[in-house]
């Protein structure tokens, strides 16, 4: 089997899909599922596409094992959307009509954002907050108290840029739970059941950019005020089953390709032992010598971005671009942390981890 030229490929989102995926989406180009209609040319209205829509939620529903009472929604405009569109479904004002209140765990860039957003609909506070260390752990259950008048926590799973993630499920203190999980979702386990709202764009584990996974629960979909412009309704798109626009009809049949992928290689469970097992390599690595400098505290290691500094800028810099002459894409860290980071979605395969670490052990050699 050919793999097309394709390098290892380590960025941290769109990232890599797995081949066998890639590859239906070729063949599904020109004839979508034998309807004689390509796939980016078929109605969204079409029996074959409401099939593979169909497929989508009940794979989700299986693999993520979602409680049947929640609603499973493919929209678009990113996680970055939903910062605010969360806070406007959910975020009421008092009955006396001033601004109600949400907490938030800010544990990195995303956070802060989701935070930002939420300022513009009520009293959105950090209640607890890592930005003076930069960023390098997340809070244990008990460091935080969630306010009385808050109507809900909300937090991010994993923090992409930092390579930091929760390892235990976040107590919200009795109020209801809305998580951002973009980009380790359906990478690690998550109590569903648990959780009031969660959301994640498809681009870092499930998918192509331009859809975004959201799943409501009953209280979610309770709460959401009558009169919010049709789009930013989550009620509209449940009523309509994600289809009350056109939406990224490519965007949601690949994500529907990925699920079945995940279906067919043991489920979540499969990519949370092969996840670890290339976290845990990798980590080894970073451990073994003091040349490489991890970024994340150890009981906060991220599985899906792992992040490191080396003993100068110089040789980050050195490192990102020989990297890149031998195969290795997508290795500079972002500018807010600064040394290297490895993303190692679901999708990487585990030989791209191993050659990436013969490549750190042979940097090391000739620069240590
Ligand atoms: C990538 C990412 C986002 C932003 O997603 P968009 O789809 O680009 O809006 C938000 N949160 C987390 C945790 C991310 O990793």
């Amino acid at each position: 089997m050919s793999n097309y030229g394709r390098i290892h490929n380590f960025t941290a989102g769109p990232a890599v899909l797995p081949l066998s995926v890639v590859e239906e989406v070729r063949d599904a180009l020109p004839n979508l599922g034998g309807s004689g209609v390509g796939l980016l040319e078929i109605s969204h209205r079409s029996k074959t596409f409401q099939g593979v829509v169909d497929s989508a939620v009940a794979r989700v529903r299986r693999v993520l094992t979602v409680p049947d009472d929640y609603a499973i929604l493919f929209l678009q405009g990113g996680a970055s959307l939903q910062f605010y569109m969360t806070a406007l479904n959910f975020l009421l004002p008092r009955p006396d009509g001033s601004r109600g209140a949400a907490d938030f765990l800010v544990t990195g860039t995303w956070s802060q954002k989701a935070v930002k957003e939420a300022s513009r609909v009520g009293d959105a506070k950090a209640i607890w907050d890592d930005a003076p260390n930069n960023f390098k752990r997340v809070p244990l259950n008990g460091e935080y108290t969630v306010r009385d008048e808050a109507q809900y926590l909300h937090y991010t799973s994993n923090n992409t840029i930092y390579g930091t993630m929760y390892h235990h499920h976040p107590d919200s203190q009795g109020k209801p739970l809305v998580a951002d999980l973009s980009s380790n979702i359906g990478g690690v386990p998550v109590n569903m059941a648990g959780h009031a709202m969660i959301y994640a764009g498809a681009q870092k584990n499930l998918g192509p950019s331009g859809v975004t996974l959201a799943i409501l629960s009953p209280w979610a979909i309770s709460r959401i005020p009558k009169g919010l412009p049709a789009m930013l309704d989550y009620n509209v798109h449940i009523k309509d089953g994600s289809l009350y626009n056109t939406p990224n009809c490519f965007g949601i049949f690949v994500l529907e390709r990925v699920f079945a992928w995940m279906e067919a290689n043991g489920g979540l469970q499969g990519a949370i032992t092969r996840n670890t097992a290339k976290a845990d390599a990798l980590y080894a690595e970073l451990d073994r010598t003091a040349f490489w400098a991890p970024h994340a505290a150890k009981e906060a290691r991220s599985c899906m971005n792992v992040t490191w500094r080396l003993p100068s800028e110089e040789l980050e810099e050195k490192f990102a671009k020989e990297a890149k002459s031998a195969g290795f894409e997508g290795l500079k860290g972002h500018r807010s942390v600064g040394g290297i980071r490895a993303s190692i979605y679901n999708a990487c395969p585990i030989e791209s981890v191993n050659a990436l670490i013969g490549f750190m052990q042979e940097f090391e050699r000739k620069n240590g």
